[in-house]
């Protein structure tokens, strides 16, 4: 997975790009991130990334032309590559769209700052656009993280082979299971005696009421999508009459 990200602030990539499992798989070669800085595709003396918006109003706005110079030279070597914007006007992330987008293996992702950028970028340049959320942050930089670290988890050889991103909350619509580790007791709380029981088909069944029930009580919405058995919506049903009860 190959990601070429243009930002005015390359330095914001450096520390979560040399750490963990994303600095594992940079040494590995799972996944090639190269940072661009925009400023080297300006032509004038100061480097200008950003001007004043026609039509007046507060702020400033980044300029198009370093943009489509820094994605022409990059689509140049690699035709196949994707553009991407991060904005709060975009696509809604989330777990869902994250695994369909890593089916694409190169992504160039275009990080605005100031009051965002010259829409003519978007008309363009820009093949998809992805907000991480209704809020507005200061720039793309974070948002191209958060991109880059939910997709690299679907590359193959990127988690360990313990780890799944298929077992995970939101991989089939719900939430995960409470977990435990060492030592049985903390302050008087317990760990869950089915945990201690080594009966796997009812640790496997207990985890799954589990999701169930936290889901119910915390994310309701995510079971209107949620992938569900019969049994599931059994015990759905009885936690519903349950709370009736109460
Ligand atoms: N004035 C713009 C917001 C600019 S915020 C508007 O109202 O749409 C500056 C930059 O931060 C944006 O260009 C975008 O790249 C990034 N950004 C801010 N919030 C974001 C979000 N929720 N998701 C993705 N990118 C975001």
């Amino acid at each position: 997975m190959v990601f070429d990200i243009l930002t005015i602030f390359p330095e914001i990539f450096r520390s979560p790009l040399s750490e963990s499992l994303i600095k594992k798989a940079l040494d590995k070669g799972v996944l090639q991130v190269r940072i661009w800085n925009l400023r080297d595709f300006t032509e004038d003396k100061h480097r200008t990334t950003d001007d004043y918006p026609y039509g007046g109003g507060a702020g400033m706005v980044m300029k198009a032309d370093p943009i489509f110079r820094a994605v022409e030279e990059i689509k140049a070597n690699n035709p196949d590559a994707r553009t991407l914007l991060l904005t709060p006007q975009g696509e809604r992330f989330h777990q869902g769209l994250a695994r369909g987008l890593s089916e694409q293996k190169h992504w160039i992702l275009i990080c605005g700052r100031y009051e965002g950028l010259d829409e003519r970028v978007r008309l363009g340049v820009v093949d998809r656009e992805i907000s991480i959320g209704d809020y507005v942050l200061n720039g793309g930089e974070i948002p191209a993280l958060v991109f880059l670290e939910v997709i690299s988890r679907y590359v193959p050889g990127f988690l360990g082979s313990e780890q799944s991103v298929e077992e995970e909350t939101f991989s089939d619509g719900l939430l995960e299971y409470p977990q435990y580790t060492r030592p049985p007791v903390i302050r008087g709380m317990e760990v869950p005696e089915i945990l201690l029981s080594g009966n796997h088909a009812e640790i496997k069944r207990w985890r799954r009421r589990e999701s169930l029930k936290r889901t119910y009580l915390r994310r309701p919405d995510l079971l209107e999508r949620a992938d569900l058995s019969e049994e599931d919506l059994e015990y759905l049903a009885e936690l519903k009459s349950q709370k009736a009860r109460e």
